[in-house]
């Protein structure tokens, strides 16, 4: 293979071709700049059985950033766990921020909540424990909440990612922003079905339409970063 060809085709496979290479950016960029109980909360949650399920330290670092950049005050996190974005997003926005945070799930929070007290910042935090989809349709009752949020963060059931866009699509403000995570799921989506192993599949397959719509969704704009387990970012546009 001549060298042009050589660079295209490893060039198609994107940019981190190794886990070496992921390690080398966390090492050097990610972890050196994570906030201290930040780290704390992701060494808490590492001997968790579904530790898995946090959020990528790399794809947080760009959270913090688009919430800097935006200057977001108010926001909504769906899907906690045990609260690593949720402490990233409230260490981030201004002192009189606010985040309203859903699981349906209380357990997992519990075992970050130390933490996050540690870190003065609950008072920020309004935790509900609940389905989140009746909650974005309650918060849509009250007239206020329209184009009243920021940003919001979404990593709960990929089942319902569409019907939590069409609900973000009200509650936040034009220019505001909305990040799906998990939108290259293990990277199965460009795999043949056949080949991809069956825990991913389903995963995979919910995956693939979501991302189908979003990409044809005229109300914003979108980059899929390919950070952790891949973020769509998407700037809603009217
Ligand atoms: N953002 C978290 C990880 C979330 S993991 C972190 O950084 O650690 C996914 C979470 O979504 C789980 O805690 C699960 O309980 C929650 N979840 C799944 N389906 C949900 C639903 N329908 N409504 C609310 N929460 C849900
Ligand atoms: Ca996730």
């Amino acid at each position: 293979m001549d060298n042009e060809k050589k660079r295209s085709a490893s060039f198609s496979k994107g940019l981190l071709q190794s886990g070496e290479l992921y390690q080398y950016v966390l090492e050097t960029n990610v972890y050196p700049r994570e906030p201290e109980l930040l780290k704390e909360l992701r060494d808490m949650t590492a001997t968790h059985p579904r530790a898995i399920m946090a959020t990528a330290p790399d794809a947080g670092q760009l959270i913090a950033m688009l919430l800097k950049l935006i200057n977001a005050k108010r926001t909504i996190e769906v899907g906690v766990f045990t609260g690593y974005s949720l402490l990233l997003t409230a260490l981030t926005i201004p002192e009189d921020g606010k985040i309203v945070a859903i699981d349906m799930n209380r357990e997992a929070y519990e075992i970050g909540l130390p933490v996050i007290r540690k870190a003065g910042v609950e008072n920020k935090i309004e935790f509900i424990e609940s389905e989140a989809l009746p909650v974005l349709d309650q918060l849509l009752e009250d007239p206020g909440n329209e184009n009243g949020f920021d940003f919001a963060f979404i990593d709960a059931d990929k089942i319902n990612y569409w019907k939590y866009h069409e609900r973000l699509m009200k509650l936040v403000k034009v220019g505001g922003i909305v990040v799906y995570d998990n939108t290259l799921w293990a990277g199965s989506v460009a795999m043949p079905e056949e080949c991809t192993p069956e825990i991913l599949r389903e995963g995979r397959q919910r995956t693939l339409e979501f991302n189908k719509l979003l990409a044809a969704d005229p109300r914003v704009e979108i980059s899929l970063a390919p950070l952790g387990d891949g973020i769509t970012i998407c700037r809603r546009m009217h």
